[in-house]
């Protein structure tokens, strides 16, 4: 077979007041059908496992354009437009295909468009034919809609969060497009609305014992994949919301069963998995009082949601009392990571640190610190076996806490992102990193105690103070208690 693959992979913060270009791209990842060949961004590390399928299939894998961009506001028109045509010219040119493997985001917003995702599978459907297979792999923090579903074949939604298994769903999904392009499957989608914004961790309960119910189930005769939406709140749009999406081998009935019933399932849990974390005093209380080694995490400021990553408001908590020991991870400054460089090591310096991208960011902090390291070409571990970048980075110590600053801006994912500057955190007793749950892959390993705090910042979990214009209905858990009347049907 003759198999195309490509990806443009942004979630997009409708509420953030900066919008992603093309410089977002290139700083985040941009191939032009090279993206196998080298890398270790999620997106090598699928476009490098679709071309070993591929070999070992005897098939022939022919690479559009990769692009990813750190979470921002919506993409700029001509940006998006840009990238969509390259691929469409790809398409047209190298084309006929039988297989299109599209590696997206879900969640990307651009000027005047709402739902990229759905515009350019359409696109594509328009130029492959209704015959050839097109599958999407989406982050489940994505706006699903039913348009996606209509013009593609297969989604496949990853399924755990931190999302490590991003190139297990890429393998299925690979394999379930070639079956259906040789008329072995039949796939049907169905899709059940659990009128639901929320957060939902699966390394920890109730999402984990769900997600082994959702594995049971896709053993099922007939079931060919199951996916759970979990929404990306910030993003405002028709779509935005949790979804339960159930594909099955030629029954629509069986889908609409399964989407319908795993929803509920869900949406009995809903109470259960409000995000209850404490504010910065408490938490910084709790952490002081703990023994060991504590992580604790700014999930308010969290790059990967697309908030600046500058707010420095904990920060200034952890210095006012100050804490001993203590390290934090990453401030998004690149006009004082410039400063510190031109400064040197050993400089000892007044700066005026974060607080500068919006209101979000809250106020900068005026300090003293000290450079203690500069980076060139700094980065971390990510999902996975993934690596990004952070760009030109500094240690500073301010006090008694290590700091990292960055000028590229994302979440702190591992611990290397403090330990790659030369910070040992052997000794240290508290550790701050800006993530709201992507840091539990590596930090776990190295944390006796995790407390997530609720910071002030651009994604805050107050889901029913978001001020959605486009939803589609107001009618929403948490803003209304029981949105799909199931509680009074029960009592
Ligand atoms: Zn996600």
């Amino acid at each position: 077979m003759r198999i195309f693959t490509a990806g443009i992979s942004t979630e997009s913060n409708t509420f953030a007041p900066w919008p992603t270009g093309q410089r977002g791209f290139d700083e985040g990842g941009y191939w032009r059908g090279t993206a196998s060949l080298s890398g270790q961004c999620e997106q090598n590390l699928v476009a490098r496992l679709f071309r070993r399928m591929a070999n070992e299939g005897g098939h022939v894998l022919v690479e559009g354009l990769f692009a990813v961009a750190q979470p921002s506001g919506p993409t700029i028109q001509s940006v998006y437009e840009g990238m969509r045509n390259e691929i469409l010219t790809d398409l047209r040119e190298k084309g006929p295909f039988d297989v299109v493997l599209l590696y997206l985001h879900g969640a990307m917003v651009a000027t005047g468009y709402d739902d990229c995702e759905a515009d350019l599978a359409a696109h594509i459907r328009a130029i492959v034919g209704p015959q050839a297979a097109i599958g999407v792999e989406l982050d489940p923090h994505c706006h699903l809609s039913q348009v996606l579903l209509d013009v593609s074949d297969i989604v496949i939604l990853q399924k755990e969060y931190p999302h490590v298994d991003f190139e297990a769903r890429a393998s299925e999904l690979f394999r379930l497009c070639v079956r259906k392009a040789a008329g072995e499957i039949v796939p049907v989608s169905c899709l059940f609305d659990c009128r639901m914004i929320g957060f939902y961790p699966t390394t920890d309960e109730p999402m984990s014992g769900f997600l082994r119910r959702l594995r049971r189930a896709e053993q099922q005769p007939r079931v060919l994949s199951l996916s759970f939406a979990h929404g990306f709140p910030w993003g405002d749009t028709f779509d935005t919301g949790s979804k339960m999406l159930a594909i099955t081998d030629g029954d629509a009935m069986l889908a609409s069963d399964m989407a319908e019933t795993l929803g509920r399932d869900i949406y009995a849990l809903r109470n259960e998995m409000v995000p209850r974390y404490p504010g910065i005093e408490e938490a910084l209380d709790l952490a002081q009082g703990s023994p060991g080694r504590v992580v604790m995490a700014d999930t308010a400021d969290n790059a990967g949601g697309g908030a600046p990553s500058d707010n420095v408001t904990l920060l200034a908590a952890m210095l006012r009392r100050g804490v001993k020991n203590a390290a934090l991870a990453s401030i998004w400054d690149p006009i004082s990571v410039s400063t510190c460089r031109e400064a040197g090591v050993g400089t000892k310096l007044g700066l005026r640190l974060g607080g500068k991208c919006g209101l979000a960011s809250g106020n900068p902090i005026d300090v003293e610190v000290v450079v203690r390291s500069i980076k060139d070409g700094h980065d971390q571990a990510a999902l996975g076996d993934s690596r990004v970048s952070l760009g030109a980075s500094v240690w500073l110590e301010i006090g008694g806490v290590d700091v990292v600053v960055t000028s590229i801006r994302d979440q702190t994912f591992a611990p290397d992102a403090l330990t790659g500057l030369g910070i040992d955190l052997s000794e240290k007793r508290l550790i701050a990193v800006k993530s709201s749950y992507h840091f539990r892959q590596h930090f776990s390993a190295i944390a006796d105690r995790i407390i997530q705090v609720a910071t002030p910042g651009a994604i805050h979990m107050n889901f029913a103070d978001i001020r959605y214009k486009k939803i589609r209905s107001q009618n929403y858990f948490p803003r209304v208690a029981d949105p799909l009347g199931l509680d009074s049907a029960h009592s």
